[in-house]
């Protein structure tokens, strides 16, 4: 009997197997034609500054309306797309477009202007034709590089931190700006750290902004890494500020800017546009 439920058990868990595989592969197939079918799109999320109440950045985030499946979550395509090494080709599409979206807004505002930041992924990061890539983007949107940032998590940091750190000093002499992204989950040592210092920015994991209003442990955890961003000279960015309470305790800890959907959801161009240009009016984000 028992032989016997746990053959049954095995061909639960088989076909539960098999029917993921052919969900993978049918993505797959999906996305590598979805740039050329114009499903894919890039959304901004504002990152504000807890000082002044302005928009400092904006986070490019793709996002893949499926003909079948409707929205699919990046959190499901990014990895296929970087196992398959399609995040190359999607990533420099990205890359493109934020560029180009930031000069437009930039245009109509003057001012410093707005930095976009672009998430690189460990496959896009390892690409021998980075730097080009980057340096294309750039140039064919004529966006200043200091007002581009690229976000490197810190688990791809250090997955082969030798080699990410030489790419990160590459793109460094192109000027762009660097921040760790997901910091405090990813296992940096303080020596690496010394290492990573051409980073201009620490975003510090959403999970522990999620306890940081109950939880002891994870405010002293955001504590301690906004202290450590501020003596090692760079910003400190909090990632998912959901509530008004958790960005009051971010702007006693002096971090200095904020990013969540208290602030801000991901939006279109567009809508981005019209923030940036209600703040150039006065009115701020708290
Ligand atoms: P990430 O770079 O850490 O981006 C932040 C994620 O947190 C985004 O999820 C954003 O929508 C979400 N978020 C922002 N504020 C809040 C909040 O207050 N509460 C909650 N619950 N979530 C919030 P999204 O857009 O689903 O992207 C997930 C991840 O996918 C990103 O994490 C990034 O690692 C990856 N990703 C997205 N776009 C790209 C891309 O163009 N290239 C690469 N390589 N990766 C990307
Ligand atoms: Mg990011
Ligand atoms: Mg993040
Ligand atoms: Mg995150």
């Amino acid at each position: 009997r028992a032989k016997e439920r746990g053959k049954a058990r095995a061909e639960v868990f088989d076909t539960t197997m098999r029917r993921r595989a052919v969900e993978r592969l049918e993505l797959e197939s999906g996305l590598r034609d979805a740039l050329t079918r114009g499903q894919l799109r890039v959304v901004y999320q504002p990152e504000v500054s807890l000082e002044s109440g302005r928009i400092v950045a904006v986070e490019a985030l793709l996002r893949w309306d499926h003909p079948q499946h409707g929205p699919v979550s990046p959190g499901r395509f990014i990895p296929i797309a970087e196992q398959s090494g399609l995040i190359v080709p999607i990533g420099a599409w990205v890359l493109r477009e934020a560029c180009r979206q930031a000069a437009r807004w930039n245009a109509q505002n003057g001012g410093d202007g707005v930095v976009v930041a672009v998430n690189l992924s460990p496959r896009q990061l390892g690409a021998t034709d980075l730097a080009a890539t980057v340096r294309g983007a750039l140039e064919g949107a004529s966006l200043p590089p200091d007002r581009l940032c690229l976000e490197i998590t810190e688990s791809a940091v250090m997955a082969d931190p030798d080699a990410a750190i030489e790419s990160l000093h590459m793109l460094k002499r192109l000027g762009v700006k660097l921040a760790i992204d997901d910091f405090g989950v990813g296992y940096s040592s303080l020596s690496h750290l010394r290492e990573l210092l051409p980073v201009d920015v620490l975003k510090i994991d959403r999970s522990f902004i999620d306890g940081l209003v109950l939880r002891g442990e994870d405010r002293a955890i955001v504590t301690a890494i906004v202290e450590l961003a501020r003596s090692l000279g760079v910003d400190a960015v909090a990632e998912g500020v959901e509530t008004p309470e958790q960005a009051a305790v971010l702007r006693t800890m002096r971090c200095h800017v904020a990013q969540g959907f208290h602030f801000a959801r991901p939006q279109s161009p567009g809508d981005v546009a019209q923030l940036l240009d209600v703040h150039q009016l006065g009115e701020l984000l708290g």
